[in-house]
């Protein structure tokens, strides 16, 4: 089972993708808890590349060939071998963060990054769980951490309004595979409401 972790920065997805990982493990499953950009050596090396440097370093289209690049590594060292071992792999952030952040905050790249989706990756999560956030409490909570070398988290409130809107639009896209789990309450409250779309997924 292949699970991901979407939403805004500061929506606290990778402590819920790592509280996740502890319960299932809990339980006995054999669990692979990685993230995005990166998740493989190659793929780490492209995350340096992508999340340093000024914010005029590549194009919109270079960016997304990168994401691309390192999704496919992802893909195919740390991903498809776990699963293929009958693994529970948990992403934090995957396609759906390109489909956002490529595809919708630097212009309307979103034909693109799904041709590239369909050729080059091909396969979605069997589920995704988003965590919907309030997006100035997000901004905050990013900020109060922020890397000085991600150039990334220097966007502020209209790209986290822009996200958290696309964000939803996806969950409804692909009502499916998304879960949405307010993210607005303390963690062990949103803990529980993961585990539970979780179980109930693992045992349909
Ligand atoms: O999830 P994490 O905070 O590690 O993501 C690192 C940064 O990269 C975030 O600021 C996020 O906005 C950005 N990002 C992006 N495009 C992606 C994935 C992440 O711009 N596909």
């Amino acid at each position: 089972m292949f699970i991901s972790f979407e939403g805004i920065d500061g929506s606290g997805k990778s402590t819920q993708a790592w509280r996740l990982a502890e319960m299932l493990r809990a339980r006995g499953h054999d669990v692979v808890l990685t993230r995005e950009p990166g998740g493989s050596p190659g793929a780490e090396e492209i995350r340096a590349l992508v999340l340093q440097g000024d914010p005029g370093r590549w194009s919109a289209e270079t960016e997304l060939l990168l994401f691309t690049a390192a999704r496919r590594d992802h893909m195919e060292r740390t991903i498809q071998p776990a699963l293929a071992a009958g693994k529970i792999v948990i992403c934090d952030r995957f396609a759906d963060s390109t489909r956002m952040y490529q595809g919708l905050s630097r212009g309307d790249l979103r034909p693109l990054v799904d041709l590239l989706h369909d050729r080059m990756i091909g396969r979605e999560p069997d589920m995704t769980v988003l965590i919907d956030m309030d997006p100035a409490a997000g901004l905050a909570r990013a900020l109060s951490r922020a890397d000085p070398d991600n150039r990334f988290e220097a966007f502020g409130q209209s790209l986290q309004d822009q996200m958290r809107a696309g964000f939803l639009a996806l969950a409804q896209e692909f009502p499916d595979r998304f879960r949405v789990i307010d993210g607005n309450r303390d963690i062990d409250a949103v803990a529980q409401d993961v585990s539970a779309a979780v179980l109930d997924r693992l045992d349909a």
